[in-house]
């Protein structure tokens, strides 16, 4: 049976954090402010296959008040979520994610985040879009205050 998933996510940039974006460093002025590494692309996938799969939400796993998962690389947030697919005997079929950020340009590491990405899922790259957009100056994330992402993922799983 397929299944569909969505998540979301939004951090606000601050000076002094690294940027990270689907596992992979960005060179960046500011970086996203979080208890964990404050991945935004991994939080909102995480929370797309959770959802797919009924299997609660990141939130809930991996709670921000304890400390135990403070400066938590969010690889293992993803890793955690293909482990709950795989126990629903579910397989991704593919994910596509829009990054909302006003700087820097996201392009020039796309496909090294679509492969960090499919790395995490074991996938193929093929099955791995990620998108860029800015907010053409308007609200928190075009005023560089805050960096989004939305993922939607299809899953397949068997009966
Ligand atoms: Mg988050």
């Amino acid at each position: 049976m397929l299944r569909v998933g969505l998540g979301t996510d939004m951090h606000r940039l601050v000076s002094g954090r690294e940027l990270r974006l689907g596992g992979v460093s960005i060179a960046s002025e500011r970086g996203a402010l979080g208890h964990s590494d404050a991945d935004v692309v991994l939080h909102a996938l995480a929370d797309a296959l959770l959802g797919a799969v009924g299997a609660g939400d990141i939130g809930e796993l991996f709670p921000d008040h304890d400390p135990a998962f403070r400066g938590l690389d969010s690889a293992q947030i993803l890793r955690r979520s293909l482990a709950e697919l795989r126990k629903r005997d579910t397989q991704l079929v593919n994910a596509d994610i829009v990054i909302e950020l006003e700087r820097p340009k996201v392009l020039p590491h796309r496909n090294a985040i679509r492969a960090r990405i499919a790395e995490l899922l074991e996938c193929r790259l093929e099955q791995v879009f990620v998108k860029a957009k800015t907010a053409e100056g308007m609200g928190p994330v075009g005023e560089g205050l805050a960096i989004a992402a939305t993922a939607i993922v299809l899953v397949d799983q068997a009966p």
